[in-house]
């Protein structure tokens, strides 16, 4: 058998790493594209291109091979702080939509036909989410839509664009809807992190007896994803026969106050939660695994606390170095 070719855009982020390394192990040939490299980690891909999206014509250069799978990860995105402060709404939309459409023209002009792409939890309505005990997030209950972030809209946008490129156009397209991936080697400190790695942070700064902040009361609910169990999925549906959109994401949800007193508790540190005024984004999501189970046979089964461990012990480390590195 020849040996697979894939092209994963967003190469160089987090996730999008985190598949290289993954689709190498299962013996890949692969190409990343991303406007960066990897930032904590060399990249394991065979190739790698910097280059932007939002350019057809790059697109069309870097997508020059015949590919037997693309990976569409790349996005103009961050945490609560940078999608749900108002701010960074023209970008957000204008850019993710950008890429999109210029990867699907440039598969299009070449004849590729298999794509993956990152969805999210985001694009679910904000009115079925304003109860922390209990959200609604099956696939079915994405229309009529009403997200609570432009991010959400253009996801949404996207999910349809490529799933018209099937209809349309005889593309094999796969949509995943992630929930709240994380894991070591994901952005950890700067305002474009996310809740787990801002409160390993967060935790791993602190002097035991100390206090930490936290947007909000805390009462909003969410559950987290190991970066492992998000790519086990992935690959789960590539290789499947169905098309989604699919929730990719566990079905475990805590509060905010909970993950954070998780977090405490795998480092040894008592530590006191001061609540501060911030962006929060829905009361309350959790993955509904109903459809992933009844079309893959699988869903995620890793306790939240045995990835959080993992996560945390790697940002105990990066804290530890850029002290070091203060002060030289
Ligand atoms: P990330 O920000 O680490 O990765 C996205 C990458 O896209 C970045 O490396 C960025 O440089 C690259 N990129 C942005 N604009 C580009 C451009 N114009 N040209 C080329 N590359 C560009 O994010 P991630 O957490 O790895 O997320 C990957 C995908 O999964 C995104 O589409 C995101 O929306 C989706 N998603 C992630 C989560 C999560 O919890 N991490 C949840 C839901 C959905």
């Amino acid at each position: 058998m020849s040996t697979k070719r894939a092209l994963v855009c967003g190469g160089g982020g987090f996730i999008g790493s985190h598949l290289v390394t993954r689709l190498k192990k299962e013996g890949y040939w692969v190409r990343s594209v991303d406007l960066k490299y990897p930032e904590f980690s060399e990249t394991t891909a065979d190739d790698f291109v910097i280059a932007d999206l939002r350019d057809p014509v790059m697109c069309r250069h870097v997508i020059d091979l015949p590919f037997d799978e693309i990976y569409q990860l790349a996005a103009d995105m961050g945490g609560a702080g940078y999608v749900f402060s108002g701010e960074n709404d023209a970008d957000i939309m204008h850019n993710s939509a950008l890429i999109n459409l210029n990867i699907l023209e440039a598969m299009h002009r070449r004849n590729i036909k298999k794509v993956f792409y990152s969805s999210s939890a985001c694009m679910y309505p904000e009115h079925n989410q304003m109860d922390p005990d209990n959200p609604k997030t099956s696939e079915d209950s994405a229309y009529p839509a009403d997200p609570d972030s432009e991010y959400g809209w253009e996801k949404l946008f996207s999910e349809r664009l490529y799933l018209a490129f099937q209809r349309n156009y005889g593309f094999n397209v796969k949509v995943a809807r992630f929930h709240n991936i994380f894991g070591p080697d994901g952005t950890w400190t700067g305002g474009k992190e996310k809740a787990p790695a801002a409160f390993c942070r967060k935790v791993a700064e602190a002097e035991d007896g100390g206090e930490i902040e936290m947007w909000g009361d805390g009462k909003q609910t969410r559950s987290f994803l190991y970066i492992d169990e998000c790519l086990e999925g992935v690959r789960r549906l590539m290789e499947s026969d169905f098309s989604g959109p699919v929730n990719i994401g566990s079905e475990e949800m805590v509060s905010i106050n909970q993950l954070a007193e998780m977090v405490m508790e795998i480092a040894g540190k008592k530590l006191t939660i001061k609540h501060i005024p911030g962006p929060l984004g829905v009361r309350g999501r959790n993955s509904d695994n109903r459809l992933i189970k009844e079309k893959l046979g699988w869903e995620p089964t890793w306790p939240l606390k045995k990835g959080l461990a993992i996560t945390y012990r790697w940002i105990e480390e990066q804290v530890k170095m850029q002290k070091k590195n203060q002060n030289y």
